[in-house]
């Protein structure tokens, strides 16, 4: 049985009323200001899934609040831009896309143009919007995502720029509407913030300290989810092993899964991402006896030097990750491993970057997210000696990328002839027609298929590798 204890702070009931009452007021003046029609909303997402859920919430509120969306900024009323600030990359490409709102605006002078997400938790990024863009309406920081109404309504009533980016203790909003824009794969956030303070990374600056969900709204929400089709469900947060940790109610997150685990339905279970500190073999154990938990695991590694590591604040050593894979991979032999890497931190030589690959070439990941390190302000990193010049960086980043293209070319080759069970995602990226699937292990494969499979799991039999890319043909048992 369940005990709830409310460890983490949540949003007041009352709190909750007050935005439902903007939501009628600003219903009122939507359609006061686009009689017989919704105005259109289009909204953006950048970087990590995370906030791909806050979107799917602030989506929620908007479509309550009267919208409809649009996948065309050009004929949007009001146009969001939800932004990520892990890397200096993604910053730039919101800059110049709110760049290029301007003309759009001078056109629509009734357009309303916000700004939300991490990037605009950092004092240094609402200054030069404040600034330099006059035309953004609205910026609000990743604390405010329940208060969408109440703000959009200040904006609508007063005419004036509306900036929300304080500090708060990150109080839980249960009980948003959400507007999910896939019916069979669905996120469902366990937890928010970070307590980890990896040396290099903004996200515990922008995303405030871990805060868990109870077990009772994550298995209610989970409920929800499958009674609308959900074939996939991932459980999302930062660290999901530090899940429940500081709260009283003693349910870690290896209990969770399986409590999701437990849950009828014809439904896989993934989640994203563990930390190789705190993952544990419990965890590995666990992962190995739920048979609706996918036989995949990201663990991002970062580095394979220990002094790197060190110097990253990563909590772990290089043996301690292999030897958390090899148990893995002895409980579940199916195990497909991903991983996230850092090349070029601060101080890195290239004698530590060759620990990095030969830990790729010994453990055979199925496929990594590499990024050449990015300074973020505030950070420890920031601050380091960082002697090396980014074009030398960028060869050992192709060394790397090539490194893996071989083992994960000889993995796919060594797929041939076999068969999977893949949930059917939707077309291929090529838009050729064909459709592609997923399987457990996180590995897509195309194939020739009717459209009215998407959603839905069935049989491959892979029948070509090119590279590191899959065709295959169904398999009808
Ligand atoms: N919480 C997750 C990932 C968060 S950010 C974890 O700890 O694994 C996603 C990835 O972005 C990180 O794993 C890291 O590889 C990369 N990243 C974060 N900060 C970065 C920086 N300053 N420069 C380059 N890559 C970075
Ligand atoms: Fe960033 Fe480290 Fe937290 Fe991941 S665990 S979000 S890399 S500080």
């Amino acid at each position: 049985m369940l005990v709830s204890k409310d460890a983490f702070p949540v949003v007041s009931p009352e709190e909750m009323r007050v935005q439902r009452e903007y939501t009628e007021k600003v219903r009122t003046i939507l359609s006061v200001k686009y009689p017989g029609r919704r105005p259109k909303a289009f909204v953006h997402t950048y970087g990590c899934q995370g906030n791909v859920a806050d979107s799917e919430r602030i989506k929620g509120q908007l479509f309550e609040m009267g919208y409809e969306f649009t996948e065309v900024k050009e004929e949007a009323d009001f146009v969001l831009f939800n932004t990520c600030a892990v890397r200096e990359h993604a910053e730039d490409r919101v800059f110049g896309n709110v760049g290029a709102l301007k003309p759009l605006k001078m056109k629509n002078p009734e357009m309303i143009i916000a700004l939300c997400g991490c990037m605009m938790q950092q004092p240094h990024v609402w200054e030069r919007i404040r600034r330099s863009y006059p035309y953004v309406r609205l910026v609000f920081g990743t604390f405010a995502v329940h208060r969408v109404p109440e703000m959009l309504y200040n904006v609508l009533r007063t005419g004036k720029r509306v900036f929300v980016t304080d500090e708060t203790k990150g109080e839980i909003a249960e009980g948003l509407p959400v507007y999910r824009d896939r019916d069979f794969k669905m996120w469902l956030p366990i937890m928010y913030g970070c307590n980890n303070f990896c040396s290099y990374c903004v996200v515990p600056y922008v995303r405030g300290r871990e805060r868990s969900r109870s077990p009772e709204e994550v298995i209610k929400e989970a409920k929800e989810l499958i009674s609308l089709g959900a074939k996939e469900i991932t459980l999302l947060g930062q660290n999901v092993n530090s899940y429940g940790k500081g709260s009283a109610d003693g349910v870690n997150f290896p209990r969770l899964l399986e409590m999701v685990n437990d849950l009828p339905g014809d439904f896989k279970i993934r989640f994203m991402t563990s930390h190789p500190k705190d993952c544990t073999k419990e965890l590995l154990d666990t992962m190995a006896r739920c048979e609706k938990v996918a036989r995949h695991l990201h663990l991002p590694f970062q580095s394979g030097n220990n002094r790197v590591l060190k110097e990253m604040n990563r909590g772990y050593t290089r043996e301690e990750y292999i030897e958390l894979i090899n148990y893995g991979r002895a409980v579940m032999p199916d195990l497909s491993v991903t991983s996230d890497i850092i090349v070029g931190f601060p101080g890195e030589t290239y004698e530590e970057f060759c620990d990095t690959l030969s830990l790729i070439e010994k453990v055979k990941f199925t496929s990594l997210f590499t990024f050449i390190f990015s300074p973020r302000r505030g950070t420890k990193a920031e601050k380091m000696d960082d002697p090396v010049p980014y074009s030398e960086k960028s060869k050992w980043f192709s060394e790397l990328l090539k490194c893996q293209e071989k083992i994960a070319a000889e993995r796919c080759a060594s797929m041939v002839g076999k068969t999977y069970e893949v949930l059917v995602e939707g077309f291929t990226k090529e838009d050729d027609g064909r459709l592609t699937g997923r399987t457990d292990g996180n590995i897509n494969i195309d194939f020739e298929g009717d459209p009215s499979l998407i959603g839905s799991y069935i049989k491959l039999k892979v029948t070509k590798a090119l590279n590191w890319i899959l065709s295959g043909e169904a398999v009808i048992d």
